[in-house]
């Protein structure tokens, strides 16, 4: 009798999830709850590269709807997860029904375990498959088990999505609607965008960058700038990227992702015009604009030499 009061206690302390069913190596990096709207919250990454800050690096939002929680990305290992679903416990305790994930890249998608524990659906772009099905990736997350240790483990594993999504869809839940769009290979090879109303608050995922030097890694950054010439800001109230703070100002955190690709791309397609040097070409180039941004340092070279390259070969297959 006793025994039944304490489990229906517990049970109501807990709600209807499911607790945890692993642990997690706790992590002691500080993460703040940050409200954007009356549903909407996010947690914000420190800027840093990937093995920084106990791999804290990026963002992850979610959305309160009377059914139940929708997840944007699940950040760089499942400590930092499960940290997150601790977050989501202080203001809801309804289920968490979806996951969306912005791209696959490590700094995203290491927590998905954790959520998917949780009965989440989880809903990635094209591409996620091509990642999974890279043998590259699976060294990663090797390395990342040395780097990142004891938060990303033997345990930590790649979780393969349910559902992919090709093209823009549409869904609803508790009177909020979801809009997924999918840019294609922009920044990765698969990149999605979530748009929420009423609220209109957009998560760009890493297709914008606020106030750090984006990682170009292997982008089409043909694609993603086009992209962003062509994203309508108008209806954007907040826009949460993968890195950095919620931008202030919408149209400005666009374009100030969009000066620095066209930047890079307008200097290494005179490069490449002109058959010049990569280095020379580099060191005589005037950076001063984006010099003071975090990740300037460790990302502008290696940024340039990419398009330097992918320009080439645009060149040659004209
Ligand atoms: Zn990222």
């Amino acid at each position: 009798m006793r025994l039944g009061v304490i489990f229906i206690i517990t049970s109501l302390l807990l709600g209807c999830n499911e607790p945890a069913k692993s642990t997690y190596p706790e992590t002691d990096v500080k993460m703040e709850l940050k409200q954007v709207s009356d549903h909407i919250y996010y947690v914000q990454g420190k800027a840093g590269i990937a093995t920084d800050n106990e791999g804290f690096i990026s963002n992850a939002g979610f959305i309160v709807t009377d059914e139940g929680v929708i997840v944007f990305d699940t950040l760089g290992t499942p400590s930092l997860a499960n940290l997150l679903l601790t977050k989501i416990r202080t203001v809801t305790d309804k289920p968490i029904l979806k996951v969306i994930v912005s791209h696959y890249h490590a700094d995203h998608i290491y927590g998905l375990q954790v959520f998917k524990e949780q009965g989440a659906q989880i809903i990635a772009p094209k591409g996620a498959m091509e990642y999974l099905s890279l043998s590259k990736n699976d060294e990663l997350l090797e390395l990342r088990r040395f780097e990142l240790e004891p938060w990303v483990n033997e345990s930590t594993h790649l979780v393969t999505p349910d559902v992919i999504v090709e093209k823009p869809m549409k869904f609803s839940h508790g009177g909020i609607d979801f809009t997924l769009d999918v840019l294609g290979a922009a920044h990765s090879d698969g990149d999605l965008t979530l748009f929420v109303e009423p609220e209109n608050v957009f998560f760009s995922g890493d297709i914008i960058f606020e106030g750090r030097v984006p990682y170009l890694g292997d982008a089409n950054t043909k694609r993603w700038l086009d992209t962003l010439i062509k994203m309508e800001v108008g209806k954007i109230t907040a826009l949460i990227p993968g890195h950095g703070p919620a931008a202030k100002n919408p149209n400005k955190a666009i374009s100030s992702t969009r000066s620095y690709l066209a930047k890079i791309r307008t200097v290494m397609a005179g490069a490449v015009e002109n058959m010049d040097d990569f280095a020379e070409t580099y060191d005589k180039t005037d950076w001063s604009e984006f010099e003071k941004l975090p990740a300037f340092a460790e990302a502008n070279r290696r940024n340039a030499y990419q398009v330097f390259l992918s320009m080439e070969e645009e060149l040659f297959n004209k």
